[in-house]
C-alpha cells in the first residue's frame, strides 16, 4: 500500500519546485504542440456538424463553440510561450482544460443520437490528458476526472442511454483512467529519477573540478590549476606581446610560526593570507598556491614595474597586519619576487623560475623584502 502510494505522489520533496522550473520550457511546448493537435478535430469536425444538422441554429451554435475553442486554444498557446512559473503553467493548463471540457461534453450532448462512436473521442481525449500534460498528478487528475463524470452525467440524466450501453462507457472510462494514471506516472517518476540522476552528475562533476583545480586549505587554485591557466596567460603574452608579470610569495619563517602556535594556526595564518590578498585582485589576475607556504599571483597586463609596487603593497599590508585574523594569531611577513615575462624566455617555467631566484634574493637580503629581476 506504501509502495502504491509513494509510486502515486510522485515525491520529490524540497527538489520538486526545480524539477518543474528545469522542465518548465519543454513542458510548455509539449502542452503547445498537444493543443494544437487538438485544433484539428475541432476545425475539421465542423464538417460532420454541418452532415448532422445541415445549416441552421444548431449549426450557427456549435459553429460558434468551435470558433470559441479555437480561440482559447490559440490564446492557451500564446500564454504558454510567456510563461515563467510552474503554478503559472498549471493555471494555464487548468484554464484550458475547463474549455476543453466544456466544448466535448457540449458535443457529445449534441451528437450522442448520431454519432454513438463519439465515446471515442471522450476516452482519446481523457487518455492524452494523462499523458500530454506534465503536471503533478493532483492537477493531472482534475480534467480527465472531471470529463469522466461529466459524459457519464451526460449519458445518465441527459440521454437516458440504457443500461448497457452505460456500463460500457462506465467500464471504458474506468480503464482509460486507471491506464492514464499508471503510465502517466510512470512517465514522470521516470523523468523524475532522471532529473535526480543529473543533478548528481553535476554535483560529482563540480567535486571533481573543486578537487582537481581548487586547494582545500586556502581554496585558491591549487598548483596545477594554476601553472594551466599561467601557461595560457604566456601563451596570450606571446602571441600579442602584451606584458605579464609573476609575483612569487612565500611566508616568512612560517616553519618557526608553526612551531610556536601549533600547525592548525599556521593553516588560519595561510587561509587568511590568501583571503587578504584575494580581496584585491581583479577577474584576470591568477592566485594559487604552489605548495606549502609558497603562493604565485600572475598579473595579465602588467609590467615588472607595476607588479613591484603591487607587490610592496602586499608586503607593507602584512607588515602593517593587515589580514583578518580568525584568530588572535601572530603577526607576519612575507618575503616577494618579482619578474615580467621576456621575449626570449620560452615557457612560464622559466619565468617562474627567475621569479623563484628574485624570491631568494629577497630571503637572502634580509626577508620582509620584495626583489625584482
Ligand atoms: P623562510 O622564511 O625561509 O621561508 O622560512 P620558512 O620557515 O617559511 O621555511 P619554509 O618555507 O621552508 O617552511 C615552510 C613550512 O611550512 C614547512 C612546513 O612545516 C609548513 N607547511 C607547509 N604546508 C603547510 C600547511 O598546509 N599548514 C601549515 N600549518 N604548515 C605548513
Ligand atoms: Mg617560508
Amino acid at each position: 500500500m506504501q509502495r502504491i502510494w509513494h509510486f502515486l505522489t510522485e515525491a520529490m520533496d524540497d527538489l520538486e519546485p526545480r524539477y518543474r522550473a528545469h522542465y518548465l520550457a519543454a513542458d510548455a511546448r509539449q502542452t503547445s504542440v498537444a493543443i494544437f493537435v487538438w485544433l484539428f478535430p475541432a476545425v475539421f469536425f465542423a464538417y460532420a456538424d454541418y452532415l448532422i444538422f445541415g445549416w441552421g441554429l444548431t449549426f450557427a451554435a456549435t459553429a460558434a463553440v468551435r470558433l470559441a475553442f479555437c480561440g482559447v486554444s490559440l490564446y492557451t498557446i500564446a500564454a504558454l510561450r510567456k510563461v515563467a512559473t510552474a503554478r503559472e503553467y498549471d493555471r494555464i493548463f487548468l484554464w484550458w482544460a475547463a474549455a476543453a471540457i466544456v466544448s466535448v461534453l457540449f458535443f457529445n450532448y449534441n451528437w450522442a443520437s448520431f454519432v454513438p462512436p463519439n465515446g471515442a473521442i471522450t476516452i482519446l481525449a481523457l487518455f492524452s490528458a494523462y499523458m500530454v500534460f506534465p503536471n503533478r498528478l493532483g492537477v493531472r487528475l482534475i480534467p480527465p476526472l472531471v470529463l469522466s463524470a461529466g459524459n457519464l452525467l451526460l449519458q445518465l440524466v441527459v440521454e437516458s442511454v440504457n443500461p448497457e450501453s452505460l456500463l460500457t462507457m462506465t467500464v471504458a472510462l474506468i480503464m482509460a483512467n486507471i491506464l492514464g494514471i499508471i503510465f502517466s506516472t510512470w512517465l514522470q517518476n521516470h523523468r523524475r529519477t532522471e532529473f535526480k540522476a543529473r543533478l548528481e552528475e553535476a554535483r560529482v562533476r563540480e567535486e571533481l573540478y573543486r578537487l582537481a583545480s581548487i586547494d582545500d586549505l586556502t581554496g585558491i587554485f591549487n598548483r596545477r590549476k594554476l601553472m594551466r591557466l599561467a601557461a595560457e596567460e604566456f601563451a596570450l603574452f606571446k602571441r600579442e606581446s602584451s606584458p605579464l608579470s609573476v609575483l612569487m610569495i612565500d611566508i616568512d619563517h612560517f616553519k618557526r610560526l608553526n612551531d610556536n602556535y601549533g600547525h592548525e594556526t599556521g593553516d588560519l595564518i595561510l587561509a587568511d593570507f590568501t583571503a587578504y590578498v584575494a580581496a584585491g585582485l581583479t577577474h584576470k589576475n591568477i592566485w594559487g598556491r604552489l605548495g606549502g607556504d609558497e603562493f604565485v599571483l600572475v598579473l595579465p597586463g602588467l609590467a615588472a614595474k607595476q607588479a613591484g609596487f603591487i607587490a610592496e603593497q602586499l608586503r607593507r599590508g602584512c607588515e602593517e597586519k593587515a589580514p583578518p585574523r580568525q584568530t588572535a594569531g601572530p603577526g607576519f611577513t612575507i618575503s616577494i619576487g618579482v619578474t615580467e615575462a621576456r621575449a626570449k624566455d620560452t615557457s612560464f617555467d622559466g619565468v617562474l623560475t627567475r621569479a623563484d631566484k628574485a624570491l631568494y634574493r629577497a630571503k637572502r637580503n634580509g626577508r620582509n623584502r620584495t626583489e625584482t629581476l
